[in-house]
């Protein structure tokens, strides 16, 4: 067994496809528009989306090609390290051998920009002059601006309230990159003001983020809508991770028994783990996908699969997906990036197909191992990193107490020097746990819309 602790790759090694797992996955379920609950039309999703973006939502080939001035600036920071957790293996007295795959490497710190470049390009392309979007805790409101910026495009972005106010940083990093970044709800849309006349101190949610941003772009067709997961091109753009992934567990002369993600919208799991899941359909390969979600917003293991709308004022399309119901607000955690009532119809498929395992962990437990994993292994992870990394430490204990020798691989998809508040606030004793109630889950599960409960 080689024991080299990092396993970096050349230029040469960037993917220069991406993977699209619905060719593998058989007929998709139709997306539904929201005003009639038909199959929407391509020139629908034109409307907010770029035509090129839609092609790939809405396509069933195995790869798309990465184009040139994209794969360009993916060499700024790709390929990303994959390291061996040595350090964190020996304080778990743990025959498991961990590795872990780090996109905090990228100018923002996350894996965000593998997504965001390629939006950006392609809005330039058919003549867009500026982009809008909602970000949750801020990671893909600044990938967006990082890369309107490198197009010449503006940036305007809706941040959820509660993140607006709990990081500064990540708001004072857009306006850095010459983006506009406004508390949501805000007043700028109706949607914003609908929710604000009902509570003015609406915390606001992904969902209410998306109908301002939606809003926006339906006003001004100049402006390009862009999504920072969940849609099925988004998934694509991210199997840059796990394409490199699999040529340095080569290089590892070994190949995971178990990889793990953390699960918010699911393109960290989908980066991740297709290329992974493409190796297990086609060449047999036993491998165990799993995905952590937090107890707050339990979307795979307490949702419904069901068609939903995205948002909370119903103007995005219907998918057929895991949703907790667009209504769901989740108590505030400060992992922001984990908090969608819904998950990308690809991860959803995986799930319900048995071919992904979904686990639910607690805030308190995430930060602890978070903790564990900066003190091992030098690097604090994002807060949404972390649920990975817990799950992962679950998984190696598991080995120790049978063992048995597997190999678990991380999608460490960000650090968490944005979110040092909320480690202060674990250090200190005062991070909430907070889990949604029965009531709570009811509230947003009663506002699935009745007509096409899958
Ligand atoms: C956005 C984000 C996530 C969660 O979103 P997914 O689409 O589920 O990956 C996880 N980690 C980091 C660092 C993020 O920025």
């Amino acid at each position: 067994m080689n024991e080299r602790v990092k396993y970096t790759l050349n230029e040469d090694d960037i993917p220069y496809t991406w993977l699209n797992i619905a060719a593998d996955f058989g007929e998709p379920a139709p997306i539904l528009d929201p005003a009639t609950g038909a199959p929407i039309t391509r020139a629908e999703l034109c409307r907010t989306i770029a035509e090129p973006l839609v092609d790939q939502e809405l396509s069933t080939e195995p790869e798309f090609e990465i184009p040139g001035p994209v794969r360009d600036i993916y060499r700024q920071w790709r390929p990303t390290p994959l390291y061996r957790a040595r350090r964190l293996e020996i304080a778990l007295d743990t025959p498991a051998r961990i590795y872990y795959k780090y996109e905090g490497v990228s100018p923002v710190g996350s894996l965000k920009p593998n997504s965001a470049v390629p939006q950006a390009y392609y809005n330039k392309q058919i003549g867009k002059t500026g982009l809008v979007t909602e970000t949750g805790a801020g990671q893909w409101g600044s990938s967006i601006a990082s890369a309107a910026a490198m197009f010449g495009l503006t940036a305007q972005v809706f941040m959820v309230g509660v993140s607006y106010r709990q990081k500064p940083y990540r708001r004072a990093l857009m306006e850095a990159y010459g983006a506009v970044c406004n508390s949501s709800p805000s007043p700028l849309t109706a949607a914003g003001r609908a929710v604000l006349a009902e509570d003015p101190d609406h915390p606001g949610s992904l969902g209410i983020a998306k109908s301002e941003a939606l809003e926006v772009a339906y006003a001004n067709p100049d402006l390009g809508y862009t999504r920072g997961s969940s849609l099925n091109h988004v998934c694509a753009h991210q199997t840059v991770i796990g394409q490199e992934a699999m040529l340095q567990m080569e290089l590892a002369e070994d190949y995971p028994d178990i990889v793990v993600g953390p699960c918010g919208g699911g393109s960290t799991l989908a980066g991740m783990c297709f290329p992974f899941l493409r190796d297990k359909l086609r060449r047999g390969r036993d491998i165990r996908l799993i995905a952590a979600e937090p107890v707050a917003c339990p979307t795979l293991t307490r949702g419904r699969i069901a068609y939903d709308h995205s948002d909370a004022a119903r103007l995005t399309p219907l998918s057929r997906m895991h949703t907790l119901g667009h209504k769901f607000v989740p108590p505030p955690v400060h992992a922001g990036g984990l908090r969608a009532h819904d998950i990308s119809p690809l991860i959803s498929r995986a799930v319900e197909n048995g071919l992904m395992e979904a686990v639910a962990v607690r805030q308190h437990a995430c930060f602890e191992a978070g903790v564990l994993f900066a003190r091992e292994e030098g690097i604090v992870p994002a807060p949404e990193s972390a649920h990975a990394v817990r799950a992962a430490i679950d998984e190696a204990l598991r080995c120790r107490e049978q063992g048995q020798s597997k190999a678990i691989l991380i999608a460490l998809s960000g650090h968490g020097h944005f979110d040092l508040a909320a480690y202060e606030k674990f250090q200190a004793g005062l991070l909430p746990d907070d889990e949604p109630s029965d009531e709570d889950l009811e509230l947003g599960l009663s506002s699935i819309p009745d007509l096409a409960r899958a």
